[in-house]
């Protein structure tokens, strides 16, 4: 085992992941990414991007993440294109193992996002993207004056449901028992919205296609009849699960996300946005916002990391 030492260190390869490579390079700071084995995140799995400003007919998601590779390649951070095995924050310099490697770093940047938790029926990976989709602020706009489907009973489910409410014909949240699990005030939010329509006991167990999603079979949780039900798209809403499992020696919350310690100065002021319960590791993106997961919010997470490790190893190394 060899070990090379860098000022930072980004674990991920989303746009958070990317846009704190960028900003770390752009400061002077020696900078290696580790991309994970399946790099690019999300977006990787997605169509068409029409709410990242800056393109003007839009842009496909892998396009999107390619560019955004490219682009930090060019700045001159190391990329390597492997999974970590293990980040060791026990001391400093911090050690993320690699491929039998020992990388070391004075500061790391957490970027490994969360993954969407799917139901995991026939049909559900052909028709990603095509009418299947596990984001209602993206992909709303394709659903126009159409009828969609809502599976879930948390408040992801009913966000999602008030949101396509504005703009679809008709919304149905589909849920696998008689009680929603989401907070009271969403609920009734979404009880007292006359488009939006319930059907309790039933879960999706298949898919039907085959270009476009036209329809599901729904199951009868209590009496196990199934049906067919006619839809223009689907949005799973279930759950997501951060990617935190490697991490050993920082708070996580009991969902697993990171939790963020936002960290003032002496007058009150903000210091460090993205800091940890680890002193010189930062956070940025979905694997601690459980709140807005946008391409374009894990982008600024991702520069406010960066300026807070360039900050913290000023005053640190
Ligand atoms: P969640 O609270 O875990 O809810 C997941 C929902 O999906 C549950 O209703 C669950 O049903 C259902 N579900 C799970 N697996 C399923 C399957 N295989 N088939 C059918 N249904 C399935 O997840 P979430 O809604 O994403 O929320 C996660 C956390 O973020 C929560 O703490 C939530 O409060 C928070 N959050 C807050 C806001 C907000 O405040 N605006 C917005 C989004 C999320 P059961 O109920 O039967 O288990």
């Amino acid at each position: 085992m060899n070990a090379s030492l860098y000022d930072v260190i980004v674990l991920g390869s989303g746009p958070a992941g990317w846009t704190a490579g960028i900003y770390a390079i752009r400061a002077g700071r020696k900078t290696l990414l580790i991309t994970g084995i399946r790099w690019g995140g999300q977006l990787m799995l997605t169509t068409l991007v029409e709410n990242y400003p800056g393109f003007v007919e839009g842009i496909q998601g892998p396009d999107l993440m390619m560019n955004m590779r490219k682009q930090t390649e060019r700045l001159g951070v190391e990329v390597v294109n492997t999974d970590f095995s293990e980040a060791d924050f026990s001391s400093r310099p911090f050690k993320i193992t690699a491929d039998n490697k020992i990388y070391e770093a004075k500061s790391v940047i957490i970027a490994t996002g969360a993954d969407d938790i799917w139901l995991n029926v026939p049909g559900e990976m052909q028709l990603r993207g095509k009418g299947v989709s596990t984001c209602a602020t993206c992909d709303a706009f394709f659903f126009r004056n159409k009828d969609v489907i809502v599976v879930g009973g948390g408040d992801s489910a009913m966000e999602e449901a008030l949101f396509l409410s504005n703009v679809c014909k008709s919304v149905t949240i589909i849920h696998r028992r008689d009680k929603f699990r989401a907070s009271k005030i969403m609920q009734q939010r979404v009880f007292d919205n006359p488009k939006i329509k319930i059907i309790w006991n039933k879960v999706v167990t298949k898919y039907i296609g085959p270009d476009k999603v036209t329809a599901v079979v729904l199951k009868d949780t209590k009496t196990g009849k199934e049906e067919e039900y006619k839809i223009d798209g689907v949005f799973v809403a279930i759950g997501h699960k951060p990617n935190t499992d490697k991490f050993r020696g920082i708070e996580l919350d009991p969902m697993g996300y990171i939790v963020r310690k936002e960290e003032k100065d002496k007058n009150g002021l903000l210091k460090y946005f993205s800091a940890t319960s680890v002193a010189g590791v930062f956070v940025s993106g979905d694997v601690h916002d459980y709140r807005y997961k946008q391409a374009i919010t894990a982008a600024a997470f991702g520069c406010m990391a960066a300026l807070d490790a360039d900050r913290w190893l000023g005053e640190n190394s």
